[in-house]
C-alpha cells in the first residue's frame, strides 16, 4: 500500500539546523570539529567508500570531514519505547547532520534477561524510525554491533587492571558489599582489597573456568572506598553467572557489569560522542577511570598495536524524554505484557514504538515531535497531547478521507429508485488537491451514525430528528419522515425523503417566495448494499493519572479500565476494497466468501483471492470520527477488516475528562 506518511530518513525531514538554534550537544560537536579533537574520516574508517549507491556516496563525501560517530546502545531485554525513540532520533540525526556514522549496538551483557524476540523487535523499530544502521543501505550507517563480541577483550583488560594493581577479586557476597558500602562520611570496606595480584589473577581465571558458583566471587575495581561518588567505591567489574548467552553460548560464566562494559564498547567502536541520559552523569568519572586505567603506562609508539592507548570517547548527558499519562520503564512494560493487562508489546495502547506503529503513528511524526522538543539538561515531562497534535498534523496532510459508520442506523430513502446507484465524487483530501477524488456510491438504503439521530432532540441538536433536514456529505439533503421501531421500542430504521435538487450536497434553489432553505449539519453515511463491514478499535489512554503510580506507589492502580473499546459492526465505504486490493500484492478480483466473519445480515463478506495481508499500514481519516489505520489482525482471506483509531480529530480529551 502506498504510504505517503511513512519513512523518509531523518536527514531529509525539514528540521534542518537553520530551523532552530544549535542544541548544547551540537555546540559541543561543532567546537570539537573546529578544534580537530577527533581527527577526520580516513579511507580506513569512512567505509564503505568503494560501495555503489547512496551508502558509498555518503562514505566518499565523509572522507576528510571531522569524525562524528554516535550510537544507540539498547539492552535487548524488552521492546523499545517512545523515550528510546528520542535517543535514536538524536543520535542518528547528529550522525547524518555531520556526515558521520551511527551504530546500533546491542548491550547484551546480561544473558538472564535477553531474548532473540527483543533483538528482532529492536532492529525493526530502529529501522522504521529511519535510523538505517545497515552499512549497505544507510547513508549514515556505522553498522550493527554486539557487546558480547567484546567479551574476550574486556576480560583481557580485567587481567591488565589486576596486573596494574587496579583490580582485585573479592569474596564478599552482593549483600555484604551493599552492607559495607558505608555512608557519605564513612568509607566502604572490603577485606580483600589488598589480596596479592597473583591470587586475584588465579581466582579470576578460576571464575572464568567455571570453578566457582554464582555469587561466590566478583572482580572489583580498586578505586576509592571513601569517594563521595559511590559509583567509585570499588565497583564490581565481573560477576559469576552460570547462564548460557544467546551469542556466546556457554563459553562464558562470568559477565561484565554494565558500567565496566559500556565505556569500553564505545571505545572499541571509535564512538566520539557517547550520548546518554542524565542518570549516568555520575557514572562518567567511572567510564573515564576505566579507559584511563587501561591507558596508564601505554605509549602511542608501542610496536605492538594492542599495547597502544585505546580511544577515549566523550560522554555527554541529556535529559530523558518523559510523557505524562505514560510509563516508560521496560521492566514495567514487561509486567503489563506478562500479566496480560494489554494484548502484547505492540498493543496500540502501549507506549512502545511497535505499539505506536500499530496504532497508526508515522515515524516522521515521532521524529518531528522529539526534534521540536530538542535536548536539554533538565528533566521534565511533556504533555501527551503534544504528541497527539503532532500526529494529527501529519495525518491531516497525508491521509485520504473516507466515510465509515461506527454504529449503523439504517436509513431508507423512500423517494429514491429501488435499483439505482449513483456514484458521487468526493474529494480525498481538501488539504491536498493532488490526492484527487473518489467515487462513493449512493443508493436507496444507507447507514448513518446512530448518534446522529435523536427522537427528542434538545434545542441545540442540529443533526437528524423527526421532520428535520440534514446534508449527507457530498450527496443529497434528506429529511426524516418516519421512525420505525421494533417490538421493544428500539429504533431500527429511519424512513426519509431526499431532495434531488441538492445533488453533491449543494443548497437547493430558492423557493418561489424567495426563501432559502438551510441545514445546520452535514452527516457521514455509507450506502448499505455497497458497505464493507469492519471491526473498529477505539483507544483511550492506558493510564488515568498524569503520573501513574503517584497516588498509591503502584502504577497498575492507575490503569484505565476502559482504554479499549471494540466496535464489531462498523460499516465502511467500498473505497476500502480498492485499497485492500492494491495492498494485497498480486491479489486478483474480489470474491464473496461464504460463512466467513459474521457481518450484519444482508451482506456478503469480501475477500481477495489468494491474497495475504501485508504488514503495511493503510492510514485514513474517517470523516468526523478521527484518523484510523488498518490493523494487522485484518485477514483479507477471511473477509475480516480491523481498523484502529490512531487519534481523534480534535483534542477533546482534556474536555471530556474534566
Ligand atoms: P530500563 O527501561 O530497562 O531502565 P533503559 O530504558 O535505560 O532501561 P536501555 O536499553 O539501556 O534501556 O536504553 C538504551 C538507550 O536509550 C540508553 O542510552 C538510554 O539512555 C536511552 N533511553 C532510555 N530511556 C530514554 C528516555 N526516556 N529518553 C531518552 N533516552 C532514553
Ligand atoms: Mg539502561
Amino acid at each position: 500500500m502506498p504510504d505517503p506518511a511513512s519513512n523518509s530518513s531523518p536527514s531529509s525531514t525539514p528540521s534542518t539546523p537553520a530551523a532552530r538554534p544549535l542544541s548544547f550537544i551540537e555546540q559541543v560537536i561543532e567546537a570539537d570539529n573546529l578544534s580537530g579533537r577527533w581527527g577526520v574520516w580516513t579511507p580506513a574508517d569512512a567505509s564503505p567508500t568503494a560501495a555503489p549507491g547512496p551508502a558509498g556516496d555518503a562514505a566518499r563525501a565523509r572522507l576528510g570531514k571531522p569524525r562524528v560517530h554516535t550510537r544507540f546502545p539498547p539492552e535487548p531485554n524488552g521492546y523499545l519505547h517512545i523515550g528510546h525513540a528520542k535517543s535514536i532520533c538524536l543520535n542518528y540525526g547528529l550522525a547524518s547532520r555531520y556526515h558521520g556514522r551511527f551504530n546500533l549496538r546491542f548491550d547484551d551483557t546480561n544473558p538472564a534477561k535477553e531474548e532473540q524476540e527483543y533483538v528482532d523487535a529492536i532492529k525493526r523499530d530502529v529501522l522504521w524510525l529511519g535510523a538505517d544502521f545497515n552499512t549497505h543501505t544507510g547513508a549514515s550507517a556505522g553498522g550493527i554491533f554486539w557487546a558480547s563480541d567484546y567479551f574476550e577483550q574486556m576480560y583481557a583488560w580485567g587481567e591488565e587492571l589486576i596486573h596494574k594493581g587496579l583490580a582485585y577479586v573479592c569474596a564478599l557476597s552482593a549483600d555484604e558489599v551493599s552492607k559495607r558500602r558505608g555512608t557519605p562520611q564513612i568509607p566502604a570496606t572490603s577485606p580483600d582489597r589488598d589480596r596479592p595480584k597473583p591470587d586475584s589473577l588465579r581466582l579470576l581465571r578460576e571464575m572464568r573456568d567455571g570453578k566457582h558458583p554464582n555469587g561466590s566471587y566478583t572482580l572489583r575495581a580498586r578505586i576509592d572506598l571513601a569517594s563521595p561518588n559511590f559509583n567509585l567505591r570499588d565497583p564490581v567489574l565481573y560477576r559469576i553467572l552460570h547462564e548460557a548467552h544467546h551469542n556466546t553460548g556457554t563459553k562464558w560464566c562470568i559477565y561484565p557489569m554494565y558500567d565496566y562494559a559500556h565505556g569500553f564498547e564505545d571505545s572499541l567502536e571509535g564512538i566520539t560522542h557517547s550520548i546518554c541520559t542524565l542518570e549516568f552523569e555520575n557514572h562518567r568519572p567511572l567510564y573515564d577511570w576505566f579507559i584511563d586505567s587501561v591507558n596508564h603506562g601505554r605509549h602511542a609508539q608501542d610496536p605492538d598495536p594492542s599495547r597502544r592507548p585505546i580511544h577515549h570517547p566523550q560522554q555527554i548527558e541529556f535529559a530523558r524524554g518523559n510523557l505524562n499519562y505514560t510509563v516508560t520503564s521496560k521492566r514495567f512494560l514487561l509486567r503489563l505484557v506478562q500479566d496480560k493487562h494489554v494484548l502484547g508489546w505492540d498493543d496500540p495502547r502501549m507506549p512502545t514504538i511497535a505499539g505506536f506503529r500499530r496504532r497508526g503513528y508515522t515515524a516522521a511524526a515521532i521524529r518531528e515531535f522529539w526534534d521540536q522538543l530538542g535536548v536539554t539538561k533538565t528533566n521534565g515531562t511533556v504533555d501527551f497531547s503534544r504528541l497527539e497534535n503532532t500526529i494529527r498534523g501529519h495525518l491531516n496532510r497525508t491521509t485520504p478521507r473516507r466515510m465509515g459508520v461506527l454504529r449503523p442506523l439504517k436509513v431508507t430513502i423512500e423517494n429514491y429508485e429501488d435499483a439505482k446507484t449513483e456514484w458521487m465524487d468526493l474529494v480525498n483530501n481538501p488539504e491536498d488537491a493532488a490526492m484527487g477524488v473518489r467515487k462513493v456510491p449512493f443508493s436507496r438504503t444507507l447507514y448513518i451514525e446512530r448518534d446522529d439521530f435523536m427522537e427528542d432532540p434538545p434545542k441545540k441538536f442540529f443533526r437528524l430528528a423527526q421532520g428535520a433536514e440534514v446534508r449527507l456529505r457530498g450527496a443529497y439533503w434528506i429529511r426524516c419522515e418516519r421512525v420505525i421501531k421494533d417490538a421493544s421500542g428500539a429504533i431500527t430504521e429511519l424512513r426519509c425523503s431526499y431532495d434531488p435538487t441538492t445533488r453533491g450536497g449543494e443548497s437547493p434553489p430558492p423557493a418561489a417566495d424567495g426563501t432559502v432553505r438551510k441545514v445546520k449539519a452535514t452527516l457521514h453515511w455509507v450506502s448499505a448494499p455497497h458497505a464493507m463491514p469492519a471491526e473498529v478499535r477505539l483507544f483511550d489512554r492506558l493510564f488515568n493519572a498524569e503520573e501513574p503510580g503517584k497516588r498509591t506507589g503502584e502504577q497498575l492502580d492507575d490503569l484505565n479500565p476502559s482504554s479499549l473499546e471494540i466496535i464489531p459492526g462498523a460499516m465502511l465505504e467500498p473505497a476500502f476494497l480498492d485499497d485492500l486490493r492494491s495492498a494485497s500484492q498480486g491479489g486478483t478480483g474480489l470474491q464473496p466468501v461464504s460463512g466467513a466473519a459474521s457481518p450484519p445480515s444482508g451482506f456478503t463478506p469480501i475477500t481477495l483471492a489468494g491474497a495475504t495481508w501485508p504488514d503495511a499500514i493503510g492510514r485514513y481519516q474517517l470523516e468526523r470520527l478521527g484518523y484510523f489505520c488498518i490493523d494487522k489482525d485484518t485477514d483479507v482471506a477471511a473477509g475480516r477488516l480491523v481498523l484502529n483509531r490512531t487519534v481523534t480529530l480534535k483534542d477533546d480529551w482534556a474536555k471530556t475528562k474534566a
